[in-house]
């Protein structure tokens, strides 16, 4: 007997007129996991996070939870939290007041509530804060009684919805690795919806990839940014090289005029020009002989300084670009000819992308 998971999205579809916005999008997500639907804008994921909340409903599909098919059910039925990208915070109400309406469904009599209350304000670490006007809040303060309030209740689930999008660069990086913190403390399942794809990488067990309503790709972050499956999921993570060549006549390997690598599993689709991946960090520049399996010349063309690295812009033989990026790479000047090596494994086979 295999157990249910906790969270089934089950061959969930979703149509807006001619527009598919979930094109059978199937996941299942486990006790405790900090999922994040990656995509861009349009991609179709609040329409998904949408649907698993009841706010919205399939055109097929189920949505099961803890074994129990929820499709039909109405969001308040369906035991789950909600974090959007606005805090949705109660402006004539306090911070705990906010905090202990996330309670009113569970009748608990005022001392349980105090304690839970503080509890959370702890958890989020906004604690001493009870008695503040949430108006009177800063942005990330005003997102960590939103997330206490929706965790107040013990959700089986938490849904976030782009809940950093609206904060500044430098809090959205710490609130990242708070957030992380929160779900592990409290061991509750995050679904969480974000176009950007650090953020995705710095907080998540397993990430999903979409794009336009299909999902391409779902791995856990290192898999994901190191082994990219389609072209689409490889040029999302910035740093990645797509270069594109044919089939040998036997189909085990992949040619392009700069090199020709053998392939463990020829799974690039007929019909599209077969491509691989290479990360720019991967790449070795006039590297000594013997370090690196693959090498092959290319001309610069220019260097962009990144600061805590630097671009070097290269054209291969056959007027393919791709770039290279290293921490401490050599003095190089334009129009020079330069020497690429990288491991075998770092070159990485792509499908094609399901459209
Ligand atoms: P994302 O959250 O990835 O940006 P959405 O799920 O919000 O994507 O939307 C995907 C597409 O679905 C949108 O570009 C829009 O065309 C369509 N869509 C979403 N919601 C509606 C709606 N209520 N009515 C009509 N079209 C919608
Ligand atoms: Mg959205």
């Amino acid at each position: 007997m295999t157990s249910s998971p906790l969270l089934h999205v089950d061959a969930v579809r979703k149509q807006f007129g001619q527009r598919v916005t979930a094109a059978g999008v199937d996941i299942r997500i486990e006790n405790g996991e900090f999922f994040t639907m990656l995509g861009p804008s349009g991609s179709g994921k609040s329409t998904v996070l949408r649907m698993i909340a009841g706010l919205e409903q399939p055109d097929s599909g189920r949505i099961v939870i803890g074994g129990q098919d929820v499709t039909d059910l109405p969001p308040w039925r369906r035991e789950l939290g909600m974090v959007f990208q606005q805090y949705a915070n109660f402006p004539h109400m306090n911070v705990a007041q906010n905090v202990a309406y996330g309670l009113r469904r569970k009748k608990l009599g005022r001392d349980a509530v105090r304690k839970r209350v503080t509890e959370l304000l702890d958890l989020v670490n906004l604690s001493g804060f009870e008695d503040r006007p949430v108006t009177r809040l800063s942005g990330g303060e005003q997102q960590r009684v939103a997330i206490a309030r929706a965790l107040a209740p013990r959700p089986r689930l938490l849904l976030l919805d782009e809940p950093l999008s609206a904060l500044d660069e430098k809090i959205r990086r710490e609130m990242q690795i708070q957030l992380k913190e929160i779900q592990r403390a409290t061991n509750t399942a995050f679904v969480y919806v974000t176009h950007d794809q650090e953020e995705a990488l710095t907080m998540s067990d397993r990430v999903a990839v979409l794009n336009w309503g299909h999902l391409i790709q779902v791995d856990e972050p290192h898999d994901l940014f190191r082994k990219p499956k389609t072209k689409f999921a490889a040029t999302f993570f910035r740093g990645s090289n797509v270069v594109e060549g044919k089939l040998s006549g036997d189909g085990r390997s992949f040619e392009c005029p700069s090199f020709n690598v053998s392939m463990q599993e020829p799974n690039l689709l007929p019909g599209k020009p077969p491509a691989v991946a290479i990360r720019a960090e991967s790449i070795g520049l006039n590297a000594p002989a013997g370090v690196d399996d693959v090498r092959f010349n290319a001309v610069l063309e220019r260097t962009v300084y990144r600061g805590i690295y630097t671009d070097y812009l290269l054209r291969l033989v056959d007027g393919q670009s791709i770039t290279a990026s290293l921490t401490a790479g050599p003095e190089l000047v334009a129009g020079q000819s330069v020497t690429l090596s990288l491991a075998r494994e770092s070159i990485v086979p792509l499908q094609a992308d399901p459209l």
